[in-house]
């Protein structure tokens, strides 16, 4: 750890005693964090993070910041969301510089609204710092974007499973499944054969590629590509266990032209142009 700040001067906003700041920390990589994030790093009395932020991130904290873990690990059960939020009120309350600290972007499937209304609720001053979320950035690292121009003119941000740990009974999957061209699902590893399950069965082929993405963006990273049809059997066989982004789609296919990640190790891409359409994507 090193007090210098890294920010060039300009009018960064000062993490106020008694203030919040809701931030995320992007997927992994900590170059993926926002300079803003930094700034708040570097103010911060007080640190309370998530089990997804890598410890990395850390090290850009004040030496005489107090780190407070309110994860889960291990299969231990996570701090209660709302010690969680009382506990920011608590430090706020105390004259604190708080900083919430979370992994990709706060407001997303991250619960960071549910903290931010506990806060104003309790007429703490907050600020909302956004992050790159996983099922963006992540996929990128893997070498999928999100959307193409010749793949798909919306993408569907789901999870894999709501606040009873079960697949949300509340998604309606045959309207999933005809609406968007391509998934992008969060927390799914547990739930895969049921959520492949539904997809089948509302009618998405078997063939359709899926990619499996678990630690995006850190050296960890690993990337399985597979189909709907075969995705509960290889990820088995895989032995890959979460975080994940799993990714179903034509954009999976993407992969073999723009895994930049293996282009940089000195490998060759697989097929310039996956999508078998035949002209230089800059003439269409
Ligand atoms: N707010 C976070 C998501 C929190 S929910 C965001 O915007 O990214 C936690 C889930 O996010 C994990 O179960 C996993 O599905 C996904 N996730 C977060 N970081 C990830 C990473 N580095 N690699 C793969 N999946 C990740």
């Amino acid at each position: 750890m090193t007090d210098a700040n890294p920010l060039p001067p300009n009018d960064w906003p000062e993490l106020q005693p008694g203030w919040v700041w809701l931030c995320g920390a992007g997927p992994g990589d900590p170059g993926l964090l926002t300079l803003h994030a930094l700034n708040a790093l570097r103010q911060a009395d007080v640190i309370i993070y998530d089990a997804l932020v890598d410890s990395r991130i850390l090290e850009w904290a004040r030496t005489d910041a107090k780190l407070v873990y309110a994860g889960k690990r291990g299969g231990k059960p996570s701090a209660k969301q709302r010690d969680i939020s009382l506990q920011l009120v608590d430090l706020a309350k105390a004259g604190k510089r708080v900083l919430r600290l979370k992994g990709g972007d706060p407001f997303v499937f991250g619960r960071g609204g549910e903290e931010a209304q506990t806060l104003v609720q309790h007429a703490i001053p907050i600020r909302i710092i956004p992050g790159i979320s996983a099922g963006i950035g992540g996929l990128a690292y893997a070498g999928i974007p999100v959307t193409h121009r010749d793949v798909n003119q919306s993408v569907t941000f789901i999870t894999g499973h709501d606040q009873s740990g079960k697949t949300p009974s509340a998604l309606n999957w045959q309207a999933i499944s005809d609406g968007s061209q391509v998934l992008v699902i969060y927390m799914g590893i547990k739930h895969i054969d049921r959520i492949a399950g539904e997809l089948l069965k509302a009618g998405r082929p078997a063939s359709e590629p899926v990619a499996v993405v678990t630690q995006a963006t850190t050296p960890d990273q690993k990337v399985l590509e597979t189909s709907l049809g075969a995705v509960v059997a290889d990820l088995e066989k895989s032995g890959m266990s979460p975080p994940a982004i799993i990714c179903v789609g034509r954009s999976v296919k993407m992969r073999q032209v723009l895994d930049w990640q293996s282009m940089i190790a000195g490998e060759k891409p697989r097929d310039l142009d996956p999508l078998g359409r035949g002209r230089p994507a800059e003439s269409r």
